[in-house]
């Protein structure tokens, strides 16, 4: 199909400095988890995005000395010759689809405790380590200002042998010694580098500059900055030093990269922040530079993008997630296949992969990060090993995932589903408050299987064996998902809790099928991520009075990895929200629970005429041990194989269920792996 030309502008080329990018869509620096210890499962990640059409491809924070480490978390690194290699790699996968290769070089500053090089941490001046651990920075001297300038010119010489196009300053979130030159806050210096805001933005002008020298002469020197804080006067507000920096350094950088800090302020979760939400933030700066402008805000829809390029907002479009959601974004836009692009949820499960020192995943996207080590690509896939017929029973996003990748391999396949609507799981927690979004798990299937000729949807179809082994398919895919037990048992109680049989106990499953609840409410959350909070959200914004019991220390602890935990424990708080830390139910009794003090066993009671456990999940898979009690009649049935897929098989994340049910149908009809099923990348020796 041809291109809608209301979308042309985005894909006109745009100069940044000596090299042009190709069209509009920019892939911003984002870290994934891989960094140069995997740096083939790197390489092919980013090489993907290059060929979905992106004209930017950037690599992650790339550190450059042992000052900056952040051990557990890989990151690029640059710091000596040695490096270059596996940098090189990274930029040739992108360049090889014509795309410009950008690096973003970094060093971490109070945002680092160097845990691998034992170094001490550098700062502007003495301060506490941000993170945590007990260890201080080093305050800076001019020597270490003049080294610090010399490493990170020798880093941008490397990523040029490297064969990168594009080599970024970085001063932004509060990852950032540069950033942190900047910030009040933490630079209290008397010299030229401390004081007014010149001073203290002059380290960011010298890099800039000596960057520049170094290899502007084929590289465009890109800046990332943070223009907002959001934290009023203790940080860089808009309305002053973010401005000011702009001001003076309109010109000097090829390309403005702006943003807002801390990175759970720029990469908010759709829970909390809509499509473009950072243009109230970042807008005034194309109105001071006449160099090109990119900015991120989650954006899928092409109209939204066409509108921020022809209101002088942005030149190009960022994207960090919307880019691992859907590699081939700009292709799809390209080729007026708008409907087909893979939007991303805001959910940020990539970014708690990163946070916990794992290469990505992507609740969208289940090929993230399988790119190399098992060779699925996100566009395409093995065509069908057989004729063979496959059932999928229960279209939630695991069997929803499977009957669309099954579906385009070219395999015939039945998809039976109990309840009318599509999507399992997904259906119900997208009705919750901010989940909305969530519902795209279900709709980019949906819309996909809707396509397939050969995938045929049965809704209100319960499947009972007798069902499956009367339809006969050889293949029976059993993706019936899980349920919130009611007992207690979890991570906190690994038997019942004395009382859970009372009527006053319900399930979140109970809560979501929008069963009667009274108040007042309290919400047991042993689960730990988000639900227990979305639900006690939800209740008090009922109109219950809402005690949220955790045995954690904060409500939905968990949320840390994905950034959203600050915002989650301040709305709870201000929606009036009881937060009942540090507590286990003991007992439910009559209008009330017993709480007890996860250190001393020391017991109080709450009134609570509803007690909501979300505690843990059992599996579904009652259909799935009935088929497999009798080989003998499945054998008759003519079914060759009965699998189990996503939460019926192990309940976990809906990422986790996507990919269960992509990977079931990649390796049907596939020749058998080892006992390791993927490549593994070697130290070599
Ligand atoms: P997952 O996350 O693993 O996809 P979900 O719980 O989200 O699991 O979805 C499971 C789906 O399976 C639900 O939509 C449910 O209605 C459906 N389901 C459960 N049992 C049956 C069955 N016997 N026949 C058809 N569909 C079923
Ligand atoms: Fe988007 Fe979630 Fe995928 Fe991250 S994991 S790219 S937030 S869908």
């Amino acid at each position: 199909m041809a291109r809608d030309p209301r979308y042309d502008i985005l894909f006109e080329p745009v100069r940044i400095g000596p090299v042009t990018a190709r069209n509009r869509f920019f892939q911003v620096p984002h870290c994934n988890g891989m960094g140069t210890i995997l740096p083939r499962t790197q390489a092919a990640h980013r090489e993907v995005k290059a060929e979905g059409g992106w004209a930017v491809v950037c690599t992650e924070e790339c550190t450059f000395h042992p000052t900056s480490n952040s051990t557990p978390i890989p990151d690029c690194t640059l710091m000596d010759d040695g490096d270059i290699a596996a940098m090189a790699l990274i930029a040739e996968g992108i360049k090889r689809h014509g795309a410009l290769a950008g690096v973003e070089l970094v060093h971490h500053g109070l945002a680092t405790c160097n845990r691998l090089s034992r170094e001490a941490p550098l700062g502007p001046s003495s301060r506490p380590y941000l993170y945590g651990e007990p260890v201080q920075t080093r305050a800076m001297d001019k020597a270490d200002i003049r080294e610090f300038r010399r490493w990170h010119r020798d880093a941008a010489l490397r990523a040029k042998q490297a064969g990168y196009d594009i080599v970024y300053v970085y001063a932004a979130h509060n990852l950032s010694l540069v950033m942190h030159f900047l910030a009040r806050r933490y630079n209290d210096r008397g010299d030229e580098y401390g004081g007014p805001i010149e001073n203290r933005a002059r380290l960011l002008r010298e890099l800039l500059e000596d960057t520049h020298e170094a290899v502007g002469d084929t590289c465009a020197v890109a800046l990332r900055f943070a223009v907002d804080e959001l934290m009023g006067p203790t940080g860089i507000t808009k309305e002053s030093e973010g401005r000011e920096v702009i001001e003076m350094l309109a010109e000097v950088p090829d390309l403005w990269d702006v943003n807002v800090a801390d990175w759970d302020n720029d990469s908010a979760t759709s829970r909390f922040a809509e499509e473009g939400f950072q243009e109230k933030h970042i807008a005034f700066v194309k109105k001071m530079t006449s160099k090109p402008v990119v900015g991120v805000g989650r954006f899928t829809s092409p109209d939204a993008m066409v509108s921020q390029i022809k209101r002088g907002v942005l030149d190009f479009i960022g994207a960090a997630r919307p880019s691992i959601a859907d590699p081939y974004l700009p292709r799809k836009i390209e080729e007026g296949r708008v409907e087909d692009i893979r939007e991303c949820i805001g959910c940020n499960i990539c970014v708690a992969g990163n946070n916990t020192s794992a290469p990505m995943r992507c609740t969208q996207n289940p090929t993230v990060g399988e790119e190399w080590r098992r060779g699925w690509h996100p566009e395409r896939i093995e065509t069908k090993g057989s004729d063979s017929r496959v059932l999928v029973v229960g279209a939630g996003p695991a069997g929803l995932e499977c009957a669309r990748a099954l579906g385009e391999r070219g395999y015939q396949v039945d998809l039976a589903e109990a309840s009318d609507m599509l999507g399992g799981r997904v259906a119900a927690e997208s009705a919750l408050p901010g989940l909305a979004a969530w519902g795209r798990v279900r709709d980019y299937r949906e819309y996909r299987i809707g396509q397939m000729a050969n995938v045929s949807l049965y809704r209100a179809s319960r499947l009972s064996a007798d069902h499956v082994r009367e339809f006969g398919a050889p293949h029976v895919v059993v993706a019936t998902g899980a349920r919130w037990r009611k007992d207690g048992v979890g991570r906190r109680n690994p038997f019942s809790i004395s009382g859970w049989d009372r009527g006053s106990v319900l399930t979140a499953d109970d809560v979501m099928a929008g069963m009667d609840v009274a108040g007042p409410v309290a919400v047991f959350d042993d689960d730990g991520y988000y639900l227990g909070g979305v639900l006690a959200e939800k209740l008090r914004r009922d109109g219950h009075e809402v005690t949220l019991v955790t045995p954690d220390a904060e409500a939905s602890q968990w949320t840390h990895y994905t950034l959203e935990h600050a915002r989650i424990q301040t709305r709870l708080l201000e929606l009036g929200v009881a937060i009942e830390a540090h507590r286990n139910v003991a007992a439910v009794g009559n209008g009330e629970v017993e709480l007890a003090c996860v250190f001393t066993d020391r017991r109080t009671r709450t009134a609570c005429a509803t007690l909501v456990m979300v505690t843990a999940r059992l599996p579904e898979d009652s259909l799935y041990r009935e088929l497999m009690e009798n080989p003998q009649a499945l054998a008759d049935a003519g079914i060759e194989s009965v699998t189990r897929v996503g939460d019926c098989l192990a309940p976990g994340t809906i990422a986790a269920a996507v990919y269960s049910g992509h990977r079931y149908a990649r390796e049907l009809d596939a020749p058998p792996t080892g006992d390791v099923p993927y490549l593994r990348e070697r130290v070599a020796l």
